[in-house]
């Protein structure tokens, strides 16, 4: 109920015109967001880090409306490309198709995303850029996009893209995903999605997660789980050791911001742990999705603007 509210509410162009634009609403959003600018980026990733992390960098935007703004979106990331190779980070960044003007003009963004593929391959050490996955009406164009550039010469360990547990059709997704060697993050699924098309349940969900997680760590191909799901995080664990696959073979990944403690835990550890770093003006949108994932978090934020 309270995540299809607030789902429903990232969607409210007047709400979103009005947070992203005041000052309240961007000191808000520092729970889950890293900043504005590049430069904070590279700040937060540095000190990810230093903690024993790898970081994956996303500017934050969606479903924009013309190719220049399309155009701008890419050229922000290029720069993003380039301070990762100027800083020595540890990084590669995470990339939404809308946010490349797939909606405006799908050629222009097919040219933009394989520019940034390309530039990330020819980094030293090679980059990576992770293809988002977004709703269900761009399920399959962006599965079909990310084959088709994971072909093009020099790209294939360059691309990758993400696979949502919710979605019924996600296995023979990753079947297809694995038979061309390509690399997979594994998420539970943020959008809001009819039962005909996705599991409803949170049991049914963690199931189909933890069965598609044990087909993506035996694949032998270097895939990311991305949740913060404890209860998961050990049924993984507890395979990983069962079935030998080593701690270098797969990585955790978790969102800025949330659960540290278990981030630092699992790098204690001995696992591989990367962070999902967002930054940017536009976190309206992400930053509802978070809120509407566990309540505690409306209570935590309205407790501190309260404080303030
Ligand atoms: P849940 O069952 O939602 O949560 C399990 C536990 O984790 C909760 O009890 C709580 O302790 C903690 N937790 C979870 N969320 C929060 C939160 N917001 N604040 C505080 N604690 C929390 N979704 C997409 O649809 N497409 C993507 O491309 C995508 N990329 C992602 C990349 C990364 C690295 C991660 C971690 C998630 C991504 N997601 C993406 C979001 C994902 O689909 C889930 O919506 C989100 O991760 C919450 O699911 P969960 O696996 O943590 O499990």
């Amino acid at each position: 109920m309270l995540r299809s509210f607030f789902v429903h509410l990232s969607e409210n162009r007047t709400l979103r015109n009005f947070a992203e634009r005041s000052a309240v609403g961007r000191r808000v959003s520092g729970r889950f967001v890293a900043g504005t600018q590049i430069a904070d980026a590279v700040r937060s990733t540095q000190a990810v880090n230093a903690a024993g992390m790898s970081v994956s960098i996303d500017n934050l935007g969606e479903n924009v409306t013309n190719p220049d703004e399309a155009r701008q979106s890419a050229e922000l990331y290029q720069q993003i490309l380039q301070a990762i190779a100027n800083n020595k980070l540890n990084a590669n960044i995470s990339l939404k198709l809308t946010h490349m003007g797939l909606d405006v003009d799908e050629q222009l963004s097919r040219d933009l995303v394989s520019g940034l593929v390309a530039k990330a391959a020819a980094m030293n050490p090679p980059g990576f850029v992770r293809v988002d996955m977004e709703g269900s009406p761009y399920t399959q164009r962006t599965l079909d996009f990310v084959h088709e550039l994971h072909r093009m010469p020099g790209n294939g360990n360059s691309v990758g893209t993400v696979i949502q547990a919710y979605l019924k059709r996600s296995e023979k997704d990753i079947e297809n995903l694995l038979a061309e060697g390509i690399r997979i993050r594994l998420c539970k699924g943020a959008y809001k999605e009819p039962a005909s098309i996705a599991f409803e349940s949170k049991a049914d969900v963690d199931a189909n997660y933890i069965k598609l997680m044990k087909t993506l760590m035996k694949s032998g191909i270097y895939h990311g789980m991305a949740t913060h799901d404890e209860n998961i995080i050990r049924e993984a664990e507890a395979f990983a050791r069962k079935e030998k696959i080593a701690p270098e073979a797969f990585e955790f990944q978790m969102l800025y911001g949330i659960r540290r403690d278990l981030q630092q835990s699992l790098v204690r550890d001995g696992w591989r742990v990367r962070v999902y770093i967002p930054f940017g003006t536009e976190w309206y949108p992400y930053f509802m999705r978070r809120l509407g994932e566990r309540p505690a978090n409306v209570f935590f934020i309205a407790r501190n603007m309260l404080r303030s």
